[in-house]
């Protein structure tokens, strides 16, 4: 259903700007989603606007300060070779971790698999970026392109046109676009506004994020470790801190954000093990709510879902960004197929074809992060030997743990 809304009195005879393509949120994937329209640009003269409610580009000239508190994401070598696409992928690279192995195990089990960036024939099976350096990078890109940038400014109306849709901006300005994409995290209202549903189960877990410091180095090791209280990730960053990502119980987090960096990394050591040393220092601890949330509709004429506002997963395998990322590929894909038979950006079939493209990746995705968090999460003997039988054997049948390392690395649908 659409919806009307408070801005149709208002936009009688205010300057409406038309443009063809407009981006709401300038986050991670927003910003991708503009660097990778740059060719279409340059080539059909295809106008955008991206409109971001944060002052993200702020400290864009002020010297980079790499920082012991960071929240990092694991990079899958596939987006790694999107990124190179749009010509970010140097810069990227200058604050990468690079993850050569992953190393999976089970608390109070024997079963350990891992994957070798050496056995696939690849340098690196994935890399850990800082989010602040992606989104300084891809900004600065942003920055060289000519499109318009709105920001800080609000999206706060969205009313449906026959040829797209109009934008009212908490600047004051009125957009309208053939093509409006929603890159605003989901949580912005906006979805709700055009009556689009979501699905959303809550996991009842938080996930507790923090920056190690550890005794030795990390070799470029990324460790997976499952407990019955959730999965505890760690990622290789650039030198020698780890990203700690800690799912708990609901509520538990509370009590292990409140405790002492001593008492917090003692708890981590015990439930974590001795793997990857000692754990000698923790930085700043954030935690985040986790749950599943998929749209119930990705595309409408004239307007798409991407990114968080499209699916939010566990972070138990770090694809949330990396699925969202060929999400921005497919859609670019689309436009520019569109183009050569004359279809508009917006246009119907433009955006079918979009869906077609993403249908697979989007439902496999989905289904194997949240069959992971399920399957760990039980906690009956049976299905632990079962599990631990599965992560010896997988690390024996060598086929099955590359096709599943190159699924995991964006390498094959
Ligand atoms: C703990 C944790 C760890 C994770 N680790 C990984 C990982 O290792 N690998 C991975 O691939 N993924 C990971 N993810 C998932 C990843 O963080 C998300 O997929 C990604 O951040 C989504 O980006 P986004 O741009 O869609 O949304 P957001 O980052 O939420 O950006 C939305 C932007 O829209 C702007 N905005 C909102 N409303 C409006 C409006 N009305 N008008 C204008 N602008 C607006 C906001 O200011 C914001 O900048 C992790 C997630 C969590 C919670």
């Amino acid at each position: 259903m659409y919806v009307t809304n408070e801005m149709e009195p208002e936009c009688g005879d205010a300057a409406v700007r038309r443009v063809d393509i407009a981006i709401i949120g300038g986050g991670l994937v927003g910003a991708s989603l503009g660097c990778a329209l740059a060719p279409l640009i340059r080539r059909s003269g295809l106008s955008v606007a991206v409109i971001e409610a944060a002052p993200l580009r702020e400290r864009l000239e002020v010297p980079w300060q790499p920082s012991f508190d960071v929240r990092a994401s694991a990079i899958a070598e596939g987006s790694a070779r999107h990124f190179a696409e749009m010509g970010v992928w140097p810069a990227l690279r200058e604050q990468a971790g690079t993850i050569r192995c992953i190393h999976v195990s089970e608390q109070r089990r024997l079963g350990v698999t891992r994957l070798r960036a050496e056995e696939l024939g690849v340098d690196a099976l994935g890399h850990v970026i800082p989010n602040a350096w992606m989104g300084r990078v891809l900004h600065r890109r942003l920055a060289e392109l000519p499109l318009a940038w709105h920001c800080p400014a609000r999206v706060e109306a969205i009313l449906p046109q026959a040829d797209g849709h109009r934008l009212a901006l908490s600047d004051d300005s009125l957009l309208e676009a053939g093509l409006t994409v929603l890159a605003d995290g989901g949580r912005s209202g906006l979805k709700e506004r055009l009556g689009i549903e979501s699905h959303e189960r809550p996991y009842a877990q938080m996930a507790l994020v923090a920056t190690l410091a550890l005794g030795r180095p990390h070799n470029g090791v990324a460790y997976e470790r499952f407990t019955t209280a959730g999965p505890i990730a760690l990622l290789p960053l650039k030198g020698q801190a780890m990203e700690l990502v800690w799912t708990h119980q609901a509520g538990e987090e509370r009590r292990r954000l409140a405790l002492s960096d001593g008492a917090f990394l003692a708890e981590l050591q015990a439930a974590f093990g001795d793997r990857a040393g000692h754990f000698r220092r923790v930085g700043t601890r954030h935690a985040y709510p986790l749950s599943l949330v998929t749209a119930r509709e990705r595309v409408r004429p004239g307007l798409a879902v991407l990114g968080n506002a499209a699916h939010s997963l566990h972070p138990v395998a770090g694809q949330g960004f990396n699925l969202a990322l060929r999400g921005v590929m497919d859609l670019v894909a689309a436009i520019e197929a569109g183009s050569d038979r004359r279809d508009a950006p917006g246009s119907t079939a433009t955006l079918h074809d979009f869906e077609r493209r993403r249908e697979a990746d989007r439902h496999n995705v989905t289904r194997f992060s949240d069959g992971l968090v399920r399957l760990f999460g039980i906690d009956h003997p049976l299905l632990s030997h079962a599990r631990a039988a599965g992560l010896v054997g997988l690390n024996l049948v060598g086929p099955l743990r590359r096709s599943l390392a190159r699924r995991a690395m964006g390498l094959e649908r």
